[in-house]
């Protein structure tokens, strides 16, 4: 069964490489998603740059995989040839958001499964976006993302 990860990646942390790491020894493949366009986000990497991260991230796992895409969700599921959807779930801010997208994915798609992993305890708090803001003001975040990023990281802010 091919599975797929999708998300924006801005950039991927190791909360995200959590999930996809555990998702990897759940499917024969995963193929992260990285969505080229999200709506509402401000995004500090370009696409190819987000790419390029997750793939470092991910070279020692033979079965991941790393592409973009600018469809719907559903469609690119489709076009790779998955059948099921990966997200990952932190306490109190994601279930509603992601409870509500995968119905309206079901809809769109009923023989898309979906699957959400909880976030490992460790990496709760970690999101991108706060991430970008503390590292933009000198924090060290070493042991929040893969070692690519906090050079990239380092290299937008000029640090
Ligand atoms: P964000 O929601 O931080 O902008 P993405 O859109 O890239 O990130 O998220 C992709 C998926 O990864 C979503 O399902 C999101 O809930 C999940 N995710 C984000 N951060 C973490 C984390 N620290 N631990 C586990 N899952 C996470």
């Amino acid at each position: 069964m091919i599975a797929i990860y999708p998300g924006s990646f801005d950039p991927i942390t190791n909360g995200h490489l959590d999930i996809a790491e555990r998702s990897a020894k759940l499917f024969d493949k995963l193929i992260i998603g990285v969505f080229e366009a999200p709506q509402g986000k401000r995004l500090l990497f370009t696409t190819a740059e987000r790419v390029k991260l997750a793939r470092l991230a991910t070279a020692k796992i033979p079965n991941i995989e790393v592409k973009s895409f600018s469809t719907l969700t559903v469609d690119f599921a489709r076009k790779v040839g998955a059948g099921v959807m990966v997200r990952g779930l932190r306490a109190n801010s994601d279930f509603e958001w992601e409870f509500e997208m995968a119905l309206m994915n079901q809809k769109l798609s009923p023989n898309l499964e979906f699957v959400c992993l909880m976030a490992n305890q460790k990496f709760q708090f970690v999101s991108a976006s706060l991430l970008k803001e503390v590292a933009s003001l000198g924090a060290n975040i070493d042991e929040l993302v893969p070692g690519g990023v906090v050079s990239a990281l380092k290299q937008k802010f000029g640090k």
